[in-house]
C-alpha cells in the first residue's frame, strides 16, 4: 500500500496559523479588523475558518448567508494569507436538529440524544448527509475561484457511534456484504456460543459485549461509516474545486478510528495533538509519545510532509489540571512536529471566545485582546522562526532502518477479547495494553538513538533492516507469509507477547500461538498467558536483565535459543526472550511486557547485532532526543531536551553549526536548558 501524499499547491513556506471563528464576532467589527493586524504581527500564513459556523452560513433551512464569510475571505486574500475552509458538519444547527430528530445520535442504551454539543450526528441519516452535501456544494460554488482558498478542512474530528435503527439496518447490510450468508457470519463469529446463532439478519444488534466477533465488526463498520460520510462530504468539493486538496483532522491514536483507512481517501494527512507537558519528572516520556504520534502521521503520509492542524499555544481547558506550558515547552512542541515532518502548524485557537465550553482554552489572543501577553509574544517569535525555516517546506525525514507496525485492528481485537489484562488509564493519550506496548518499544528505540518509521499492516516493509511488531494480536495468514518472507531474506523481526492469537474475525488460531504459520519463524510455542496485578513484577535474568509486568507468557523453545529467562514465579527458568535463526534472518520474541531497563538492554544488543545507525553518533542523556529532516539547503538537525531539568550533551570532536546562525558552532560540552531546542546544520 502506497500512502504517499503530494504537496499542497501554492505552499511555499511552512504554514502557521490557527482555527479562527469570526462567525462568533460578527457584532464586533473592530475585533475582526484587529485580528488581521495581529495575525500579520504573529507571522500567520493561514487559518482554518468556519468549522462550527453552519448556523451562520444557513440560519434557516435553505436560506444561505455568505456576506460575513465573503469579507473574511477577502481580508485574508488582501493580507496575502490563506484560508483552510471548513465544511461545517461537526456540529448541527438547532433548526436542523429539532426539525429532523433522526439526525441526533442514539446511545447504547437506545436513548436519543438531545440537541446540543457537537460531533454527535447520526452517520447513517440520509437527511444529515443531504444537508451536509447541500451546504458543502454552496461553499464550493461560492469560493471555488477565491484566491484565499488553499485547502478544504472537511468537518472536524469525526468520532463516536450511533445505535439508532437506521445505523442498525446499515450494520446488518454491511455484514451481509461482508459475509454473504448467515452461515458464514455465524461461523466467523463462533455464534454457537451462548445461543447466538442468527437465523435472520434482522436479529443482529449493534451492541453485544459477549460477542467479540460482533464487537470487532461493529468497530470496523463505524469506522467505515465515518469514512463513507467524509467521502460523501468531499464529492461536491472534488467536483467543483479539483485543485484544492481535501483533508480532515485526525486525533492521533484515537481508538475508534482506523486512520490508515482514512489516509487512503484524503489528499493531506492532518492531525490534532495536545501533549499537555505537566512539568513533572517523566514529562520527557510524554514528549516521546508525541513523537510517536508525529511518526504515525508521517507514515500515513508515505514519508511526505503532513499537517499539525491543532495544538495549543498555552494550556488546554479540559485536562483536569490545566497547567501552563513552562518556558521553552511551546516552542519545543512546534519544532518537534516540524522535525518529524510537519509543514503546517496551526493552533486551536486564534482568539478566546467570551463564552461556551472553550472560552478558557489556550489561544494566541487572550481575552485581553492585545499583543502584550506572554503567549502572543511566544507565538510571534515562533512565527518569525518558522518563516526562516522556509527551506524545510517540502523536506522529508530520512527513511529509518527500523519499522514498527501500529494496527487499529489488533487493538480492537484485543480490546474486545475478554481476558488479557486491561490497563488503567495512563493519559494524556488515549491508551490501552496494545498502544502502551507500542509506546514502550518506540520509547526504548528512541532512547537508543534509533529512528523508527510507523507503518500499517498493508505497508511494504521489505526494505527495512528491522521490523518491530508490538502485540500484533490480530495477524492474517497473508501478513504472516510476508513476515516469514522478510525474515527468510535476511530481515530481523521483533515480536512480543500477544502476537498472532487471532485471525481476522477475532477467532483464536488453533495449534498453539503464535498463529499465522509464525511458530516456525520464531521457533517457539506459546502455551499460556499470565496476568499480573499492578504491583507484581517477574524477574528477568540472562543476557537481558530487569523485570516484566502486566502480562507474561509461558513459552517453550522449538528451535529458538533463550536469551533471558524468568527469575521468579513458578515458571522461573523458562524463556522470556528468544532468538531464532530463520533463513537469512533472525526472529526475536519477547514473551512479556518488560519494564524499560530490560527493553533498553534488549534494543542496545539489537543495535549492535543488526549494525543499526543512530540518528546522531552521540550518547545522549536521558530525555534528550535528536531528529533530522531534509531541506533545500541540506539536512537539518533538531536537538531537543524534553526534560524539565538541564542536560549536558557531549559533542566530543563533533562540531555542528546553528542552522540560522552558521557562525555559531556547537562542539565540546553543550548545556541544554529545560525544554530547550536547538536547530543545527548536519
Ligand atoms: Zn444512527
Amino acid at each position: 500500500m502506497d500512502y504517499v501524499k503530494t504537496a499542497i499547491p501554492r505552499q511555499e513556506r511552512l504554514f502557521y496559523g490557527a482555527d479562527y471563528n469570526p462567525d462568533q464576532w460578527q457584532a464586533c467589527p473592530d475585533v475582526l479588523e484587529r485580528d488581521i493586524e495581529l495575525m500579520k504581527e504573529a507571522g500567520v500564513t493561514s487559518a482554518s475558518v468556519g468549522i462550527f459556523s453552519w448556523t451562520s452560513l444557513e440560519p434557516e433551512e435553505g436560506i444561505y448567508e455568505f456576506a460575513w464569510l465573503d469579507r473574511v475571505m477577502d481580508r485574508f486574500a488582501e493580507a496575502g494569507m490563506f484560508v483552510f475552509l471548513a465544511t461545517p458538519s461537526g456540529s448541527k444547527p438547532m433548526w436542523l436538529s429539532e426539525k429532523y430528530p433522526e439526525v441526533r445520535r442514539v446511545d447504547k442504551a437506545g436513548k436519543r440524544e438531545p440537541s446540543g454539543w457537537r460531533h454527535n450526528h447520526c452517520l447513517s441519516s440520509p437527511v444529515y448527509r443531504e444537508k451536509a452535501r447541500a451546504i458543502n456544494t454552496r461553499l464550493a460554488q461560492r469560493y471555488q475561484k477565491h484566491p484565499a482558498l488553499a485547502l478544504w478542512h472537511v468537518s472536524n474530528e469525526y468520532s463516536g457511534e450511533c445505535h439508532c435503527q437506521s445505523c442498525r439496518a446499515a450494520f446488518q447490510a454491511w455484514l451481509k456484504e461482508r459475509y454473504g450468508t448467515l452461515d458464514a457470519l455465524n461461523e466467523a463469529w463462533w455464534s454457537a456460543f451462548w445461543n447466538h446463532t442468527f437465523t435472520d439478519w434482522s436479529q443482529i444488534q449493534t451492541n453485544d459485549l459477549s460477542m467479540d466477533g460482533l464487537q470487532l465488526d461493529w468497530l470496523r463498520f463505524v469506522n467505515d461509516q465515518h469514512v463513507s460520510f467524509m467521502r460523501e462530504e468531499m464529492v461536491p468539493l472534488r467536483e467543483l474545486t479539483p485543485d484544492i486538496p481535501c483533508t480532515t483532522n485526525f486525533m492521533g491514536t484515537h481508538e475508534g478510528t482506523n486512520y490508515w483507512q482514512w489516509a487512503e481517501h484524503v489528499d493531506q494527512i492532518a492531525n490534532d495533538l495536545y501533549p499537555l507537558p505537566d512539568d513533572r519528572a517523566n514529562t520527557w516520556q510524554h514528549a516521546i509519545r508525541a513523537d510517536f504520534i508525529h511518526s504515525l502521521m508521517r507514515g500515513m503520509s508515505g514519508g511526505k510532509p503532513w499537517m499539525l492542524l491543532e495544538c495549543s499555544p498555552s494550556s488546554v481547558n479540559w485536562g483536569g489540571i490545566n497547567k501552563l506550558k513552562r518556558p521553552g515547552a511551546h516552542r519545543q512542541e512546534v519544532l518537534q512536529a516540524v522535525a518529524n515532518g510537519a509543514s503546517t502548524v496551526h493552533y486551536f485557537q486564534w482568539r478566546k471566545g467570551r463564552g461556551g465550553f472553550e472560552k478558557y482554552h489556550g489561544a494566541v489572543v487572550d481575552h485581553d485582546g492585545s499583543n502584550r501577553t506572554r503567549v502572543f509574544q511566544d507565538c510571534a517569535a515562533i512565527g518569525a522562526e518558522l518563516a526562516s525555516l522556509r527551506s524545510l517546506v517540502q523536506g522529508d525525514c530520512p527513511v529509518a532502518e527500523v519499522a514498527m507496525i501500529y494496527d487499529w485492528e489488533s487493538r480492537w481485537a484485543l480490546n474486545t477479547s475478554c481476558g488479557p489484562k486491561e490497563l488503567a488509564g495512563t493519559g494524556p493519550f488515549p491508551s490501552d495494553l496494545y498502544t502502551e506496548t507500542c509506546f514502550d518499544h518506540y520509547e526504548a528505540l528512541t532512547r537508543c538513538g534509533i529512528a523508527v518509521d510507523l507503518l500499517s499492516t498493508r505497508s511494504d516493509f521489505s526494505g527495512y533492516k528491522v521490523l518491530v511488531l508490538p502485540a500484533l494480536y490480530l495477524l492474517s495468514e497473508e501478513l504472516g507469509e510476508r513476515i516469514r518472507a522478510f525474515v527468510q531474506s535476511g530481515g530481523q523481526v521483533v515480536a512480543t507477547c500477544l502476537t498472532a492469537y487471532v485471525e481476522s474475525s477475532n477467532k483464536c488460531y488453533l495449534g498453539g500461538f503464535p498463529g499465522a504459520s509464525l511458530r516456525a519463524v520464531f521457533g517457539i510455542w506459546n502455551e499460556e498467558l499470565d496476568n499480573l496485578p499492578a504491583d507484581t513484577r517477574v524477574e528477568v535474568r540472562g543476557a537481558v536483565e530487569g523485570s516484566a509486568k502486566d502480562v507474561v507468557e509461558r513459552i517453550h523453545l522449538d528451535g529458538a535459543v533463550s536469551l533471558a529467562q524468568a527469575g521468579s514465579e513458578f515458571y522461573a527458568g523458562e524463556a522470556l526472550i528468544t532468538e531464532n535463526d530463520y533463513g537469512n534472518g533472525v526472529a526475536s520474541y519477547l514473551a512479556a511486557r518488560f519494564e524499560m531497563p530490560a527493553l533498553l538492554a534488549f534494543y542496545r544488543r539489537l543495535l549492535e547485532k543488526a549494525s543499526l545507525c543512530r540518528s546522531i553518533d552521540l550518547d545522549l542523556p536521558e530525555g534528550v532526543v535528536f531528529r533530522c529532516r531534509d531541506s533545500s539547503e541540506g539536512r537539518v538537525g533538531f536537538l531537543f531536551n524534553y526534560s524539565n531539568q538541564s542536560r549536558e550533551v557531549e559533542f566530543g570532536k563533533l562540531a555542528m553549526a546553528a542552522y540560522l546562525d552558521p557562525q555559531t558552532t556547537y562542539s565540546g560540552t553543550i548545556e541544554l536548558a529545560p525544554y530547550e531546542s536547538r536547530i543545527l546544520r548536519v
